[in-house]
């Protein structure tokens, strides 16, 4: 089908990443494709070892050790991120994508004031010096809601509470003004309250950066709340995605996407979190080792991947638990 004309800053085309565990290889992502334009903020959604977390890494270039992209492109404004080398994934990485991870407290170096780890990349890019190194850093503290930033600057990420650390790691994330923002559940460890408060600032990060988000999370109400476009993952693989979120919601195309929905409860309010459905994903070991079948349009910006009478079945009994 033809695409609708987007401007993709980010396209991930049929990602493969194989896992070697001893003596073996496993498929950890299986022909993963989605893309962000900027200004857009995709949903990724799919139990937990659907291969969230590995899809955003591989972009990053931060796949742990046994790991290794095997097949498809990464590209970043249409330039393949896996050629030359890495060379080209080392200058995106920081300033073109950066990442926002789910725990600030592992992602954060403890012995560097949160200061300097903001701006740290930046200045030495623009060759900044210390005081104005500072001074941005104050002013990116600010931008993510920190009150009195000059204070905050030189303390050490122990010092924070968690929810002002993850907004020390969103301000890192954005101090090299983006074009995209890999979010890994970003408000998971955080308390309610405090949820609500990163989310309003992603929310106006986006409008103010311009910058394309793709958003791991599972919960739901997340995606209905800030949401443009959804991408499901189930065991490796996109099984589903819309550049339309409503229309997504609204007719489901895959099985899976059902049996996901299904757990949303169908009256007026607040939607809640996704069920587990952890009983029915393969684990790696398990899984079907012939090539995801490619995916195919079933609407404007919409995409479902092949699926069979048995799969229905299959997902149709997760529906009635
Ligand atoms: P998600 O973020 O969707 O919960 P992940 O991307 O973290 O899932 O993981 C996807 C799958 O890859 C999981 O089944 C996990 O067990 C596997 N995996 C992740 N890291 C490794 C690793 N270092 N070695 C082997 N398997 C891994
Ligand atoms: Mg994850």
């Amino acid at each position: 089908m033809q695409q609708a004309i987007k401007a993709d800053a980010l396209q991930i085309e049929g990602l493969s990443v194989a896992a070697q565990i001893g003596e073996k290889s496993y498929k950890a992502l299986d022909g993963v494709t989605l893309s962000v334009a900027r200004g857009e903020a995709r949903g990724l959604v799919g139990e937990s070892g659907s291969g969230k977390s590995l899809t955003l890494r591989a972009v990053m270039g931060l796949l742990p050790a046994n790991l290794t992209v095997t097949a498809g492109a990464i590209r970043f404004d249409g330039r393949d991120l896996l050629g030359d080398g890495g060379k080209l994934l080392h200058e995106v990485r920081g300033t073109g994508i950066s990442m926002v991870f789910q725990e600030p407290a592992v992602a954060l170096n403890p012995v560097m004031k949160v200061g300097r780890q903001i701006v740290d990349g930046v200045a030495w890019r623009r060759g900044l010096s210390g005081r104005q190194a500072k001074e941005l850093a104050v002013e990116l503290l600010a931008q993510v809601g920190i009150k009195d930033p000059a204070r905050w600057v030189d303390a050490y990420p122990h010092q924070l509470s968690g929810g002002m650390r993850q907004r020390v790691m969103i301000a890192s994330a954005i101090a090299s003004k983006p074009d995209v923002i890999l979010c890994d559940e970003p408000t998971t460890a955080l308390d309610v309250t405090i949820q609500a408060q990163i989310l309003a600032l992603f929310k106006a990060l986006k409008t103010d950066l311009g910058a394309g988000l793709l958003y791991v999370t599972h919960d739901l109400s997340v995606v209905a709340e800030f949401c443009d476009s959804l991408t499901v993952m189930y065991a490796g693989r996109t099984v589903e995605q819309s550049d339309d979120l409503g229309a997504l919601i609204a007719s489901p195309a895959h099985p899976y996407t059902r049996s996901l929905l299904a757990a949303v409860p169908r009256i007026r309010g607040p939607i809640r979190r996704l069920r587990g459905l952890s009983s029915s994903a393969p684990s790696l070991t398990e899984r079907d080792q012939k090539p995801a079948p490619a995916l195919v349009a079933c609407g404007p910006g919409r995409q479902v991947a092949p699926f069979t009478a048995e799969d229905e079945r299959f997902f149709a009994r997760d529906e009635e638990v």
